[in-house]
């Protein structure tokens, strides 16, 4: 039996809402990840296995290792199919925002989510939502927005109602937010839910597969030369960070989710407790920040680099160029030494 996280008030809110609608927009945030897009597809299955019409919208395109997910070609990418959604979406009835906490993290969608006339419900596992819908249910001590939508799903009665495909796209959501279990997993509960998941007959070793098995050449090499050529480690400050040019990326056919991971490379090294992995894109620089233990990255991310997430995972971004960037992060380090230096591993 799971704790009862979802207060009861929420439960019944959701219900109502979702049990009263015919067709639901889910909307979830750019450069979507498993967890992302595991919490929407999951939703999608859900509310299909209800009778009910669902369509699923990202800012931008997805990592190509998502493609095997069920229904994932059924996913409108605003970028490319702007016309179409905004056409669709007075036709829905409720809107469903999952995994993000801020409007800014949806990109052009903002607009979108701003001018939707009927409820919205958030469903998310970041820290101090902003009041961007009618139902917030927002838990940041449970370890992914999939975890949450089984949570909710099961609480208004209808775990009978998940499916196989809902059951996989929840499983991916909860692996890819804990690196599969390796990190904010001690929740014994995860456990219980997976067991439950299993019983939906998901092949929890083919989706491992599915995700973190089937890079192309050109990643791997790129992996290879990144951590020979681009990772500083700076032992003092018990740091490592990585660049990577626009240049040098194109040099090894960069394909989005290609860098995906490299952040948590450095944290295998004795020592580190604090990786960030520094990346031009065409507009901005791009900041992913990853810690062990106390360390949180969250508070760097928001005070310097326009971002925000997690205690040990968190992003930011960047309108410097990539090496100013680099020198303020360098300046900015002696100020966390303190931090740093109590930081287990
Ligand atoms: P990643 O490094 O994988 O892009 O992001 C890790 C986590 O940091 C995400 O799950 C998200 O919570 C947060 N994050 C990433 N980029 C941004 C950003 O630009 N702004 C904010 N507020 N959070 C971000
Ligand atoms: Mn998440």
């Amino acid at each position: 039996m799971l704790t009862k996280i979802i207060t009861e008030t929420l439960v019944n809110e959701s219900n109502e809402l979702i049990v009263r609608a015919n067709k639901v927009a889910i909307i979830t945030h750019m450069s979507p990840d498993g967890d992302a897009i595991g919490s929407a597809l999951g939703l999608y299955h859900f509310l299909y296995s209800l009778n009910k019409e669902a369509i699923v919208i990202v800012p931008n395109r997805y990592a190509s290792f998502f493609d095997w997910m069920p229904a994932i070609s059924q996913i409108l990418i605003y970028d490319e199919t702007k016309e179409q959604v905004d056409q669709l979406l007075p036709s829905c009835d409720l809107m469903i925002l999952t995994d993000f906490n801020a409007i800014s993290r949806i990109d052009k969608l903002k607009e979108v989510v701003e001018q939707f006339k009927e409820k919205k419900i958030l469903i998310d596992h970041h820290r101090n939502p902003e009041n961007i819908a009618d139902v917030i249910i927002s838990y940041p001590t449970i370890a992914s927005t999939s975890e949450l939508v089984f949570r909710l799903i099961c609480r208004m009665g209808f775990f009978e109602t998940i499916n196989h495909p809902c059951a996989t796209c929840i499983y991916t959501g909860m692996m890819t937010d804990t690196g599969a279990f390796t990190f904010n997993s001690n929740s014994p509960e995860i456990y219980f839910i997976i067991s439950e998941l299993l019983t939906k007959g998901i092949d929890k070793d083919q989706i491992y597969n599915n995700i973190y098995n089937t890079y192309s050449t050109d990643r791997l090499r790129l992996m290879g030369y990144t951590l020979s050529e681009k990772m500083e480690v700076l032992l003092e400050y018990k740091t490592a960070i990585i660049t990577l040019t626009n240049k040098e990326l194109k040099r090894y056919n960069y394909q989005e989710g290609d860098t995906e991971g490299f952040v948590n490379l450095p944290l295998s090294i004795k020592g580190i407790v604090f990786s960030v992995l520094i990346k031009e894109n065409t507009n901005n620089v791009k900041l992913s920040l990853r810690s062990r233990g106390s360390f949180p990255v969250n508070q760097v991310a928001a005070t310097y680099f326009h971002g925000g997430g997690h205690i040990n995972a968190a992003g930011g971004e960047s309108y410097d160029s990539l090496m100013q960037t680099v020198e303020q992060l360098k300046q900015v380090l002696p100020l966390y030494k303190k931090q740093l230096e109590i930081s287990e591993f």
